[in-house]
């Protein structure tokens, strides 16, 4: 097949007919083509190993292979049913002070800063800004959801305030909520722009593909586990939807 494609049929039997030279090297290239074509079909078809397969690519699973990848000698798999971005953290964009994102807002600070060090641009490579949210209701049961937020935070140290309609029609004109309605201003929210962050983990975390540490396998997703006696997760196996099946273990 191989040699077919190199050579025109019309054109090989033209050639043999007139010249001895080419029978030979017809004959021995037919044979070498023949046998690889066999080889390759009798191989099993490529199987890779990771230590660790992380199912799906949104900002934690690619944040958790990047830690994986900087903090250990483990190599990597990273499979999506899709694209990153697909999910939830295409959707997102701040970083909220909130009680519960405390640890998570200062690892993305000390992750500014160490892209700070490297002599890039946090703003440039994450979105990343600290314009702080603002949050807007319109009705009194809107109000009283922002109040409770403001107070929760408040009680917890951090900065939130209360804005009546008229304070808000002074920060920001254009927003129109009635007499009823108002915001509030959470001063230490970060901003960013989670395609740009996802972007960059991505890229760095290809610096490993080299030394076979690290891969993406996307448009391929997980559809089931297989399980032992026992009920414990064994294996997970990929779908017929993408473009081959696979199991990782
Ligand atoms: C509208 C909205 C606004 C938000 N705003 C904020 C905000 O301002 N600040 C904030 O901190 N958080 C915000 N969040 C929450 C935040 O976006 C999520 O907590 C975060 O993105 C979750 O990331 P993830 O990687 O866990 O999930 P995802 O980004 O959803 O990633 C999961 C991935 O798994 C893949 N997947 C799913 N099933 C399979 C399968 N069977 N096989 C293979 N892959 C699979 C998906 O394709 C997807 O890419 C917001 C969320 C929404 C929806």
């Amino acid at each position: 097949m191989f040699f077919l494609q190199a050579a025109p049929p019309s054109t090989t039997a033209l050639l043999l007919l007139l010249n001895p030279r080419y029978v030979t090297d017809f004959v021995l290239e037919f044979v070498q083509n023949a046998c690889s074509l066999l080889l390759k079909l009798k191989q099993p078809p490529t199987s890779h190993s990771y230590d660790i397969v992380v199912v799906g690519a949104g900002i934690i699973g690619l944040s958790i292979a990047r830690q994986l990848l900087i903090s250990s000698d483990l190599s990597v798999a990273v499979v999506d049913a899709a694209v990153p971005c697909s999910g939830a953290t295409g959707a997102g964009a701040s970083i909220p002070p909130g009680i519960f994102a405390m640890r998570s807002r200062q690892l993305w600070e000390k992750f500014a800063h160490d892209i700070k060090l490297q002599g890039l641009d946090p703003q440039d490579v994450l979105g990343w800004k600290k314009t702080g949210s603002l949050l807007v209701g319109k009705t009194s049961d809107d109000m009283a959801v922002l109040k409770g937020k403001v107070d929760q935070l408040s009680k917890a140290g951090l900065k939130a305030e209360l804005l009546s309609s008229l304070d808000l029609k002074k920060v920001e004109p254009l927003v129109v909520v009635g007499e009823e309605g108002g915001g509030a201003f959470l001063p230490n929210c970060y901003q960013l722009d989670a395609r740009r962050s996802v972007a960059y983990i991505e890229k760095e975390n290809r610096k490993y593909a080299k030394e076979g540490r690290y891969r993406e396998y996307y448009n391929q997703p997980v559809t089931g586990w297989l399980r032992s006696g026992n009920g414990e997760v064994d294996a997970g196996q990929g779908s017929p939807t993408g473009d081959r099946e696979f199991q990782f273990f």
